[in-house]
């Protein structure tokens, strides 16, 4: 007997942009075949086998599923928290299982089909497990879902990570931080166990609570086993990273990705140039409305101040980065402040500071794929990689804000399965499309 073979869907629109930065192709058609795409280009090229289903996207623009490579889905639950510090102590673990899905959901109907997640400390200790959990009942098809990428965070006592979302009063679980390479290269052990995709690390200091973003985080030696063990593993290494000093310890490192920047020099510019490394620039998480989001949902004054005193080092940055020629590979340290959901704003600002909106796009879809290490797979729209698909009523190559408008994203397919549909007569939708009203739980 042979086996049957997967029903043909052939996806047409109006133009096609494939993630490679290259010229949109007008009246594209992807053939796809179970999770896979089989054919993609121009419709008198491709022909659509009898009996395959079409989807009309009509007007849209096709387009790879996008990328965000900093998230934390696990975050600051201010979509029903006034205060994300009291969130810390007033929802449980079990509660935060669901923000979790929510938030990733949030994304996903958003086209983006995969979220990196940088994790999150809380008085629980990590949240590997409980994010490598969300991971796996995505994957298992019990919930639906954007494809996460999970880290597991390996830090030192007293660093950025240990005070980020912990105050510095609170009691660690045993385990929440090591120190010395031996130790850390066991707590890195620990979380690659668990079953996390990546390892992340803090090599300065950042913008936690009453700490200082340029103290060293770790020493070249502690920096060099974590970054070993995870590639040990086969896994890659991510590192938060605020210095001059810092990104020199990355590249020597051997880190994957580095995280944010923020402050640079010359030389490590040209080192992480050399070295070909990617960078994550975060800068959605430095804009005015997120500054102002942390104030409103409980951030101290200090914090909110010492967030705007970064902010022209970050963007500043960034350009200096892009006109080096340093590979950029977008994320938006979304962690509720700005909306979970909003993250294509990233691009509008990469857009503003000089990228084209191609550029700006191949930074969410091949670059992003490309510093996964996923490349293979994802990232692109060519025959043989996994179908992830959206379609979007616009052109972002010509406008890029049209990636941020819900309404626009019409059509979303994650390895061939089509999660959201606002083509068809009976529409298909992640989250119900008139959710009820979300209610302030902690307002008095
Ligand atoms: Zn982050």
């Amino acid at each position: 007997m042979t086996q049957a073979t997967p029903p043909l869907v052939a996806i047409r629109g109006r133009s096609l942009i494939d993630g490679r930065q290259r010229a949109a192709t007008a009246n594209p058609v992807i053939l796809v075949e179970g999770r896979r795409i089989k054919a993609v280009g121009a419709a008198g090229d491709i022909a659509i086998p009898d009996g395959s289903s079409i989807v009309d996207a009509g007007a849209c623009t096709l387009m790879p599923g996008l990328i965000d490579m900093h998230v934390h889905v696990a975050a600051f639950n201010c979509l029903t928290f006034q205060n994300y510090r009291v969130a810390t102590f007033e929802v449980s673990p079990q509660l935060q299982m669901f923000y979790c899905l929510y938030h990733a959901q949030l994304c996903f109907e958003m086209g983006f089909t995969t979220l990196r997640d940088m994790g999150r400390g809380t008085p629980y200790g990590a949240y590997t497990a409980e994010l490598c959990a969300l991971r796996d009942a995505i994957n298992a098809g019990v919930v639906p879902g954007p494809r996460l990428i999970v880290s597991g965070r390996t830090m030192i006592t007293g660093s950025h990570f240990d005070l980020l979302t912990l105050p510095r009063a609170a009691k660690r679980e045993p385990g929440f931080t090591a120190d010395g390479p031996y130790a850390l290269r066991s707590l890195a052990r620990e979380h690659l166990r668990t079953g996390c995709d990546v390892i992340k690390t803090c090599v300065s200091g950042g913008m936690a609570a009453r700490s200082e973003y340029d103290v060293r985080n770790m020493t070249q030696e502690e920096l060099n086993a974590v970054v070993d063990e995870a590639h040990a593993f086969r896994k890659p290494a991510a590192a938060h990273c605020f210095t001059p000093d810092g990104q020199r310890m990355c590249v020597e490192a051997g880190v994957d990705t580095i995280e944010h920047m923020v402050f640079t020099d010359d030389d490590a510019i040209a080192r992480i140039r050399d070295s070909g490394r990617y960078v994550v620039p975060t800068l959605l998480h430095r804009s005015d409305a997120a500054i102002e989001r942390r104030r409103e949902h409980g951030a101290s004054e200090s914090l909110v101040r010492r967030m705007k005193e970064i902010q022209p080092s970050c963007f500043e940055t960034f350009q200096r980065m892009r006109s080096a020629g340093i590979r950029i590979a977008m994320g938006t340290d979304m962690t509720i402040d700005p909306e979970m959901g909003q993250n294509a704003k990233e691009l509008e600002i990469y857009v503003r500071l000089g990228m084209s909106a191609m550029e700006a796009i191949t930074s969410a879809t091949r670059n992003a794929a490309d510093a996964l290490g996923m490349l293979r797979e994802l990232g692109t729209l060519e025959a043989g990689k996994l179908a992830d698909v959206i379609a979007v009523d616009g052109d972002p190559s010509q406008d890029i804000r049209v990636l941020q408008d819900r309404a626009r994203i019409k059509l979303i397919m994650k390895e061939g399965e089509i999660y959201v549909d606002k083509l068809s007569r009976e529409p298909k939708y992640v989250i119900h499309p008139q959710p009820a009203e979300r209610k302030i739980i902690d307002r008095l």
